[in-house]
C-alpha cells in the first residue's frame, strides 16, 4: 500500500467500521478494502488485525470447517469507543478539508 504509515489509521478505522457491523476475515477484508482502493497484502493486513486484537479493539475466533479454519475478528467495547472519536474527528476532518 502506497503511503502506509499516513494511511494505516483509516484502514484501521474501516476494518473496525466493518467488524461493528458483522465478523469479518482476513480475505473479505482485503477485498472490501480493495473496493475502496486501499491494496493491501496479506502480509500487511494480518498482522495488522492480529495487532488490533493485542490492542484490545477486536477479539477474535476460529471456526473450523472440515480441514480448513478461517479467523473471524469482531469488535470490542474498546474497539466501538474508538470508533465513536475516530468518527468525530473525520467528521472534524472533512468539514475543514472540504472548505479547502
Ligand atoms: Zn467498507
Amino acid at each position: 500500500m502506497d503511503h502506509h504509515d499516513l494511511l494505516s489509521g483509516l484502514v484501521r478505522l474501516h476494518i473496525l467500521h466493518h467488524a461493528a457491523q458483522h465478523p469479518v476475515y482476513g480475505q473479505w477484508m482485503i477485498d472490501e478494502l480493495g473496493r475502496h482502493g486501499y491494496r493491501l497484502s496479506p502480509g500487511t493486513l494480518y498482522p495488522m488485525l492480529s495487532k488490533m486484537e493485542r490492542d484490545g479493539y477486536l477479539s477474535s475466533t476460529t471456526e473450523r470447517d472440515g480441514r480448513t479454519s478461517r479467523k473471524f475478528y469482531a469488535i470490542t467495547d474498546l474497539g466501538r469507543e474508538g470508533l465513536a472519536v475516530a468518527k468525530i474527528q473525520l467528521k472534524e476532518l472533512k468539514g475543514e478539508a472540504g472548505t479547502s
